[in-house]
């Protein structure tokens, strides 16, 4: 296998670890790194997550039997439909981002007769990114979400989840459109709310000295995501808007009969809200 990864940043560079890795193990693939900077190919040979590497698109997919496109969301299409004439009959392209609907729909439109997309999304990561920050763990035990509709094609779908397995992470399928669902649940809104919770300090008149001065680690466990880069954030939000939306709209209700309970001052419903989070939360954490 001939496997091309585009964007060598912490998914793209774990991909690449992860495969060679497997290589060691007895797999026998040639990975390709495509980027837009030199220094970042070199980086990846030397830490051994690609064989080699080009910041030419097209020869870098040219011979490519499965690509995976790791870049921003934003530059996944455009980075598509660079590539597209360059792939050979039979190439398998799949991609990472965390949003689905737009990529997905867009993608089977560019996707050429004799080539394959499947959308794909590993739920995993972390704070940091780029290059330095990648593991050839980073996916081990972890779902990795892949979203066939009615056009994609069986055979590929299965050999992109091969691959995913390789790679350690667990394939769970979902249709684009849930996919963006639950994201919106599970990561968007975080983001939202940590975002809205912080900015709500940062505007606040009265005592945000104190409060920034006596934060502890309640105020940063819930607004850790925060700290992310606003970059993704806002690729989230423009890309995966009606579910934001949705969502945004069940938690304002949310959030306004907590608000109507702890006017009421009745501790057994206030007890009865917070409860009912309580259980949920430790049902999926322990
Ligand atoms: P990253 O570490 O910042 O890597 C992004 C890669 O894209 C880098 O190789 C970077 O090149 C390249 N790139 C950035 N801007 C570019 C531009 N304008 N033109 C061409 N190339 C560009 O980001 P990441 O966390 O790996 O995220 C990549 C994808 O994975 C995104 O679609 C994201 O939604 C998805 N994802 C991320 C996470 C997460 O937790 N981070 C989890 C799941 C899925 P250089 O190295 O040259 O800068």
């Amino acid at each position: 296998m001939r496997i091309a990864i585009i964007g060598l940043g912490l998914i793209g560079g774990s991909i690449g670890l992860g495969l060679k890795r497997c290589n060691v193990e007895g797999l026998t693939c040639q990975v390709i790194g495509i980027s837009r900077r030199e220094e970042t190919i070199q980086a990846a040979i030397d830490r051994g997550a690609i064989d080699e590497g080009t910041t030419d698109l097209k020869l870098g997919v040219k011979d490519a039997d499965l690509v995976f496109i790791c870049t921003p969301i934003s530059l996944i299409i455009p980075t598509l439909k660079t590539i597209v004439p360059a792939l050979k009959q039979g190439a398998i392209v799949t991609d990472v981002a965390s949003t689905k609907g737009l990529i997905v729909a867009q993608a089977e439109k560019l996707t050429p007769k004799g080539c394959f997309f499947v959308g794909g999304h590993p739920m995993a990561g972390k704070e940091k990114v780029k290059l330095e920050a990648a593991e050839a763990d980073l996916f081990k035990g972890a779902t990795w979400v892949l979203t066939p509709t009615d056009n994609t094609d069986k055979n590929a779908l299965e050999t992109v989840a091969e691959y995913v397995a390789l790679l350690g992470g667990k394939v769970m399928k979902m249709e684009p459109k849930l996919h963006d669902l639950v994201v919106a649940g599970i990561s968007h809104m975080p983001l939202a709310v940590a975002a809205a919770l912080v900015n709500t300090i940062a505007e606040a008149k009265e005592g945000q000295a104190e409060m920034k001065k006596t934060a502890a680690s309640g105020f940063r466990d819930t607004t850790r995501v925060a700290s992310g880069d606003p970059i993704l954030g806002v690729d989230m939000f423009t890309t995966n808007k009606a579910a934001v939306l949705k969502m945004i709209v069940a938690f304002k209700a949310s959030l306004s009969n907590l608000e109507k309970v702890i006017k009421d001052g009745n501790a057994e419903r206030i007890k009865a809200e917070l409860e009912k989070a309580k259980s949920l939360r430790d049902s999926i954490y322990g």
